[in-house]
């Protein structure tokens, strides 16, 4: 623990005696040990494909100067790291957004079997190209929650364009909404929505992190298809402003489940 300890005599006229202030700093160091980590993380995230483009700037400008096969093939790669950079620094503005946004109560009301419809009709294309069909379950009712509808489209479609990445090719996506009479979490009546597909699963240790900026199970994976590591966290907190739960559950081979437990009525405070 890391504290700060201050002794002062106590003012004239007062008695004898001192005055000894004890500030704990441990939790601003913390703060502030998790602020250089991201700010070194999101540096290495941007440096990757920049490097990547300069070095083959370079190549272009030599060695490959006079070959048409290897400029067409370069300049795909680097049209591909240039939009990994876009999606980065676009997920980065959304976090911070997000972030900002956490303490403000959502004062709007959404339609929300309507919004998981419309997010899955936008998501169908990449369904489709992954051969992943869509399965539904208790979408058919009338059911209005308070909320963000903005925030709420990108909390599923995070869940569910994991679900297709990480789910089998093949495979299919399950989502199901419920309500719960009453939810421990947030004392009181909820509605479940969840986002599950049965692809490679989660290792158990890696669970309770997930939902950090820039945690993946498997880095290369992630790049490879495009991720950026910062969706879940993202997720983490438009749930969070809800005053609603992520549950993960996974089991490695068979399938992971995401369900995010919005509380039917949002209290005052
Ligand atoms: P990414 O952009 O890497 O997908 P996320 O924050 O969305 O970042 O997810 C963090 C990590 O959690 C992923 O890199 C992946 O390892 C793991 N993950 C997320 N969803 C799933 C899923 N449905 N199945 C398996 N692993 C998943």
């Amino acid at each position: 623990i890391a504290a700060e300890v201050t002794v002062s005599p106590l003012p004239a006229g007062i008695g004898r005696g001192a005055l000894i202030a004890i500030l704990d700093q441990s939790v601003a160091e913390e703060a502030e040990q998790m602020r250089r980590d991201f700010v070194a993380n999101v540096s290495h995230e941007l440096r990757t494909p920049l490097t990547a483009m300069i070095g083959f700037i370079e190549t272009l400008r030599g060695p490959a100067r006079n070959d048409a096969k290897a400029r067409d093939r370069f300049l795909d790669i680097m049209e591909r790291e240039a939009n990994r950079m876009n999606r980065l620094v676009h997920d980065l503005l959304s976090l911070s957004r997000v972030q900002s946004e956490e303490r403000r109560r959502p004062s709007a009301e959404v339609d929300l079997p309507g919004l998981l419809r419309s997010v899955m009709a936008t998501m169908q294309h990449s369904a489709d190209e992954a051969g992943v069909s869509f399965e539904t379950e208790g979408l058919d009712i009338d059911l209005s929650l308070p909320g963000d509808a903005d925030q709420l489209v990108q909390v599923f479609q995070n869940l569910i364009e994991n679900a297709i990445k990480y789910g089998t090719s093949g495979g299919r996506v399950r989502i199901g909404l419920q309500r719960i009479a009453y939810e421990p979490l947030l004392r009181g009546p909820g509605w479940a929505i969840r986002v599950e597909d049965f692809g490679e699963g989660i290792d158990e240790m890696h669970l309770p992190r997930l939902t950090e900026r820039f945690y993946r199970v498997d880095t290369h994976r992630s790049r490879a298809q495009g991720g950026t590591g910062l969706g879940l966290a993202i997720v983490k907190h438009i749930v969070n402003r809800h005053r609603g739960r992520l549950r993960i559950t996974s089991r490695k081979g068979e399938g992971s489940r995401f369900t995010v437990i919005l509380p039917e009525t949002l209290q005052r405070g």
